[in-house]
Order: structure tokens, then sequence, then C-alpha cells
């Protein structure tokens, strides 16, 4: 039970839409444990206001906050007049089991009360993958050694707060104070119930319905009973010994951001009456095709450590239940496991999601880009706000669009967020081939972004004139308000070539398409010519003496932090020093340079990689769970498996196991997806840069072998990777060509390679 919140997050299930913690229909009263009882739907928020003492010009005002919405999910059990509550009397079996393979979460458990009643209950619940307004509940209790009064209670309670506001720590949400949720209306009807929700400021209207059957059991009474902000549906058993009663309950959400506000009721009624009809049973077996194409589709495996294969299965669950596929959109850093950073979406999806799901479900990857289309115009104005003349710039955090980043050295001034969109695009049409994004969205994007950069930098006498970025933030958030910071050059200047190229590419063979998106942008050739210029000319921070590049222009002239004498309670850093303490050496929270090495592997040469690994591994903590997953690929390139498979270690079990001891904060989307990275990139050696596919695979000493498939140009490839061959097997699709360790390898449907790995 001290466990409970880490569990709440371990267990949540989510369909990109609604997402549920791991929290028990029962609820846990008492200050025994602690619980946070969170349902949240992506995208639904409130704006908050955040409290600068000290303002200064453009800073963000207000945040947006994810809400905890209505608690739907809350089930009582009572057995004559004792209630079931998992902390009183005693608890004889207790089980529960995140079922990956068919998406449910199931809980068994037998009670004996404080009176000796005992009772057997089995709970099944599920967000639904292919209905994403709803959610179903299989609530099942068998009595054991007694026949007699048997009530179940089913509610909605509109009584809901954010919980996570712990004044020192980043990585919580912000307070709502005064805000939040109210009720302003409830629907009563027989055993459904619809209550209606609006937030106060960014007057946003939810309608959440529940219905509810009693499919197994004998004669029951029905009782519906609504106070101010709950409603509830009683049933009245008479249970009998051995006797099944199964009460099954539907649940459903929709909200103005999708539909006027008018018909939210009905629809929700009507989602939850027509599940009633189609019955949990069927609900269930849908989901759990849905989850076998799932897993098919992606191919996992390890043989030879099932510890590692958890994990990665856990991690690709956690990712395919967090995309929301609808375009407006994206996945929180927290996936809708809580309300940690506030259900924020951040550069984690572009950098480490997007990248496999172009290659495991290209649709959702255009998705998720699709949804930087849809806030372009927040970004544009956000960078007119910040005195940039054109371009759009991200924003560092939002939901809805606008900057809700409070602190700008740590927040705004991380402009590589710009960058990410870019990258994030390149990746997807160079796995999908999906021009038509491009044209429809990714060229526009990708223009406004390119243009922030030539308005930010400044070709530098002091620097020979070389284009500069002074005053960014990279990456690494321990270092703050750079000068050059070389991973945000690195991308700018791929950013630049890649929009310039892609304009000229466009103009020549998309001519109408081309001339449609410059004048809307006003773009002219003398722009692009600039962006060329800009790019050639880039400033690119580099120590000739140590061979090495720095972080920034100013990062080798800091000491370098004194980690033999910092207590391990000390960790993460910035739980217990200012950030001015931090700045001021040299010590970094996660990959940085090392990051851009493997973005634009093909900028730098081995040597350079090792050398620059060398430097920063030793000064890294990973105090980012964004850091693990980028070491393990960078070691397996440069041949330093050991290390290698310690940081994919770290990464694959961040979550299982608390690594970073706040897991039950939320889960570490963003790591889940560089574990499945560590693997494919890293072991298997896959890249995409510059063009065509290639591998480099090796096998981690410790496993016999592991598989994995992707689709690529959508033929769907399986590799499968022993200690001492490798199999390429094209199981769909066109012929496909790639590279093995720089040999050309193509392969017909149904054809496969085998080569031998010494
Ligand atoms: C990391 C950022 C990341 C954010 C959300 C922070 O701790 O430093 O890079 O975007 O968490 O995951």
């Amino acid at each position: 039970m001290q466990n409970n919140l880490l569990s709440e997050s371990l267990f949540s299930l989510s369909n990109g839409y609604i997402g549920i913690r791991g929290s028990c229909e029962e609820g846990l009263e008492g200050n025994a444990c602690r619980s946070i009882e969170g349902i949240y739907l992506n995208g639904f928020y409130e704006s908050v206001p955040i409290p600068h003492a000290e303002r200064g010009y453009g800073y963000a005002l207000n945040t947006q906050t994810m809400l905890n919405v209505t608690n739907s999910k809350i089930i009582e059990l009572y057995l004559g007049k004792e209630r079931f509550s998992l902390l009183s009397g005693k608890v004889l079996q207790f089980k529960r089991t995140l079922d990956m393979e068919k998406g449910y979460l199931l809980r068994e458990l037998i009670w004996r009360s404080p009176q000796g009643k005992e009772i057997k209950i089995t709970v099944k619940r599920l967000v639904s993958l292919t209905q994403r307004h709803l959610m179903a509940f299989q609530y099942q209790v068998e009595p054991l050694n007694f026949s007699g009064n048997i009530s179940i209670l089913s509610s909605l309670d509109g009584a809901v707060d954010n919980h996570m506001h712990e004044e020192e720590d980043p990585r919580f949400s912000a307070s709502l104070g005064d805000l939040g949720l109210v009720v302003t209306g409830i629907l009563p009807d027989d055993t459904r119930a619809v209550m209606i929700q609006e937030t106060l400021r960014s007057k946003q209207v939810l309608a959440c319905a529940m219905e509810n059957c009693l499919t197994e059991g004998s004669s029951f009474a029905i009782d519906n009973e609504q106070t101010g902000e709950s409603a509830t549906v009683s049933f009245q058993v008479n249970g009998q010994v051995n006797g099944k009663i199964t009460l099954e309950k539907f649940v459903a959400y929709y909200t103005s951001r999708d539909y006027p506000v008018d018909d939210l009721p009905e629809l929700a009624a009507g989602m939850v009456e027509k599940a009633r009809l189609t019955g949990f049973q069927a609900l269930f077996e849908d989901q759990n095709e849905y989850c076998r194409q799932f897993w098919a589709n992606s191919g996992i495996a390890v043989e030879g450590n099932l510890q590692a294969e958890q994990g990665l299965r856990f991690s690709l669950f956690h990712l395919m239940q967090a995309a929301g596929c609808d375009g407006q959109t994206g996945i929180p850093a927290k996936g809708l496991s809580s309300e940690g950073y506030d259900g924020h979406y951040f550069w984690d999806t572009e950098i480490y999601m997007v990248p496999v799901f172009a290659a495991l479900f290209p649709e959702e990857a255009r998705k998720l880009l699709e949804f930087r289309f849809y806030i372009l115009d927040h970004a544009r104005s956000r960078a007119r706000e910040l005195s940039h003349k054109k371009g759009a710039l991200f924003p560092w955090r939002t939901i809805a669009g606008e900057e809700g980043s409070s602190y700008f050295p740590a927040g705004t001034a991380q402009y590589h967020i710009n960058a990410a969109i870019a990258y994030a695009i390149n990746k997807y049409i160079e796995m999908t081939d999906d021009y038509s994004f491009m044209l429809d969205y990714g060229a526009e994007i990708l223009f406004e972004t390119a243009r922030l950069w030539e308005d930010l930098g400044d070709y530098i006498p002091n620097k020979d004139n070389k284009f500069c970025y002074n005053e960014v933030t990279g990456p690494d958030e321990y270092t703050a308000l750079v000068s050059n910071n070389c991973y945000t050059n690195y991308m700018a200047r791929w950013h630049l070539q890649y929009a310039y190229e892609t304009a000229l590419l466009l103009e020549k063979k998309y001519p109408a398409t081309y001339r449609r998106i410059a004048d809307k942008l006003y773009l002219q050739q003398e722009e692009l010519e600039a962006w060329r210029l800009a790019a050639e000319n880039t400033y690119i921070p580099y120590d000739q003496k140590l061979k090495v590049h720095p972080q920034d222009d100013s990062f080798f002239d800091k000491a370098i932090w004194d980690f033999s004498t910092t207590p391990a309670d000390n960790y993460p850093l910035m739980l217990h020093y200012h950030p001015l303490v931090i700045y001021r050496y040299q010590v970094c929270k996660q990959s940085d340079t090392i990051l851009a090495q493997l973005l634009l592997g093909d900028h730098f040469s081995l040597d350079q990689k090792r050398r620059d690994y060398d430097y920063y591994e030793p000064i890294t903590t990973h105090d980012s769970s964004l850091s693990p997953s980028i070491f393990s690929i960078i070691a397996s390139e440069i041949g330093y498996p050991e290390d290698a498979y310690r940081f994919f270690a770290m990464s694959v079990r961040l979550d299982l196991e608390n690594i970073l001891k706040d897991t039950h904060y939320g889960l570490h989307l963003a790591n889940m997806a560089g574990s499945w990275l560590c693997v494919v990139q890293g072991f298997a050696g896959m890249r995409t840069n510059g063009g065509g596919l290639k591998f480099n695979p090796y096998c981690p000493q410790y496993w016999q072998g592991y598989r994995f498939r992707i689709i690529y140009k959508g033929s769907r490839l399986e590799i499968a990777v022993e200690l001492n061959k490798v199999t390429y097997k094209l199981l769909a699709g066109d012929n496909i060509s790639f590279m093995h360790k720089g040999q050309k390898v193509t392969l017909a449907r149904g054809k496969q390679a085998e080569y031998k790995l010494i």
C-alpha cells in the first residue's frame, strides 16, 4: 500500500483521449496511504495564472493545466452494513495485473470483513482503444461464506481537484487555487446519469455519462440518487453463497473541445447506451483484437532476458495507449498517467516518440505532427511577442498552443524545440515517403520555424563573422542562457539547410503548392538564400586542444562539478541546489551534445563521437529521464557495449523500478520511446540519416537474441538478431532495399536474408 501512488501510475490505462490512473474503484479513504484518483482527458484544461512576483515583458502569464475530471470509476460495495475497504477487515488475497497482451487491468482479491464475511472480488477495467470516448468496468463479487444483502453503489463524483503541486518540484503541476471544475447539471435516468461540468476560466465544458447494469445475480432493487456534486445508482441484491453478482459500468466523456456544448449530454448518454447494448464482453474482445494487432505489428521480443522484454513491452504498451490520433492533441510528457508536468506537451514528442511511431504506426506520427500545424498560429504570435519580425516559435510546454512555461531560462529559451519539430517532419517523411504531409502541413511549419533561426541569429564579428545564436538554452537544463549551444547550432544549421532544400524541391516539383505557401508566407527567393548562407556560416563551438565540442561558448570555462562530495541523496541536483549554483559548473542533467551526434549522426566522425562521449559521460547526472537512452544508443555506435547495456537497463526499467523515484507522479513517456530506440537504433544500429535505411546490428552479450518489426515506406520488415547472426525478413509490402553493415540488401515479399555477426 505504501507504493500505491507508484502502482497507480504503472497500472494506468489510456487511449490517448481518456486516461485513468490505476486507483481502486472503491477509493482509499483515510490517511493510511495516499491515492491520486486521477482521470484525465487529453487537451481538456483550465487556464491558470502564473504567479510572477516580478513580472517581465513577454513572460508567460498563464499556463494550461490538464484537469482531473469527473471521478466516474467509483463502485462501492456493502455487505449488509459493512463497507468493503482495503483498509479495514483483512485482505486474504490480492493481485493486480496489467494485461498488456489484451489491453485491460485486472484486480482479483478475497476480503474478510471485520464481521467475518468473506467475498471474492474480480474487477476488469478497460479504456477502449477503438472508441475514444468510452471506458468500461466489469465488477464481479462472489460471497464465499454467507448469503444476505449486498449493495453495490456506482457513482459519478464532480467534487474533483488536481493534486500534484509541491512547491519546489517543477515536475509536478500548477496549483489551481480556486479554479477547477464545477458541476453545472446532473441528469439522472434510471440506471444512467449524466453530469455536466465546466471550467471557470477557460470555459470548457464536459459531459460525463455512466450506465450501469447487473448482468448476473438474483433479484435486485435500483435507486438513483443525486447530491449537488454526485450521482449514484445503487443496486440492492440478495446475495447467495457462491453466487456471482456482476455489475457492468460504462462511462463516456465528451467535451466542448470537440462538440457543441448543447450536444454533449446526448452524445455521452448515447455512447453509454450503445456500450450497454454491446456489453462488456464484446468490448473486451474488441480491445483484445486491437492489442493483438498492435503486438503483431511491433513484434518486439528478447530471448534470454524476461526483465528486458517486459520493460520493452511495458514501454510500447504505454506509448500505444498515449497515442491520441486526432491531430489536435499531442502526447503529454507523462502520457495520461498523471497530472505531472500539467499534462503539457514538450519536445519529448518529436525527438523521442515520433521516431518510434513513424516506424511502428505512421498514422499516429502524422497526427502528432498535424497537431503542430494546428497550433502554428499560436507559435507565430509567440514569435512576434518575442520581437521576431517573422516566423514561428513553438512553446516549450503547452496544451492549447500558448507558452505555459513559467521559468523562461529553462523554458522559452529552449529554441531548439523548433528544430525538433523540423527533425520529426524529416524522420516521418524518411520512413513513410508521405510527401502529401509536407505539401499540406509540413512545409509551412518548416519554413516558419526556419525563418525564426535566421531572425534569431547574427553574424558576429568577434566570431569571424560566423552566424551565432546567443542567449539560448540547449536540451541540458543544467546550463541556461548561453551563447552558441552546440546542439542548438548544429540543429539550426541542419534545419535551415533542410528548409532551403525543401523549398527548392517544392518549387521544382510542386510549383503550384509552392506558390500557394510562398504567397501565404510572403516568402521570397532572397530569404531562401539568407537561410542557405546562415546555414553555411553557422558557428560550431569546438575546442582544438581537447578535440571535443564544448556544450556552448562558456562551458569549458567553468569548473567541473564536484561529484565526489555530492551525497547520493542530493540527486536530482535541481531539487537540492539553486539553479545559479548548478549553472556555474560543468554538469549536465541530460544528453545535449551527445544527442546532436545521434540526430545528425553523419555530421560527426566516429572518433569525434567517442571523444565527446568520453568527455560528457562522466559529467552527466541523467537527472532527466530523457538522457540514458541517448547515451546507450551512442555507446552502441562507438563500440562501448557495456555502457550501452548499462544505460539501456536503466531506461527499460526506469518506471517499473521507479529508478528516478518520481514515477508515482507519472510515467516517463519519452524515456519509454527511448527504450525501444536503444534496441532499434542502438543494438540494431538502424539509421535513416541522409536517405536510405541502414542497419549495423549486434546482440548484447547478456541475451540470446532479440527481434522487432518496423514499417518502412509501407513494407513491413522483421529484424531478428542472435549472438552470431541476423535475419532480415520482408513480411509484407513491396520489395525493400537497405544496407546491412555497408552492404546493399534487397528483399522481395516473404523472402529473408541472413548474415553472420562476428
Ligand atoms: C527535461 C526536458 C523535458 C521535460 C519533460 C525535463 O526534466 O529536462 O528535456 O522536455 O522534462 O519531459
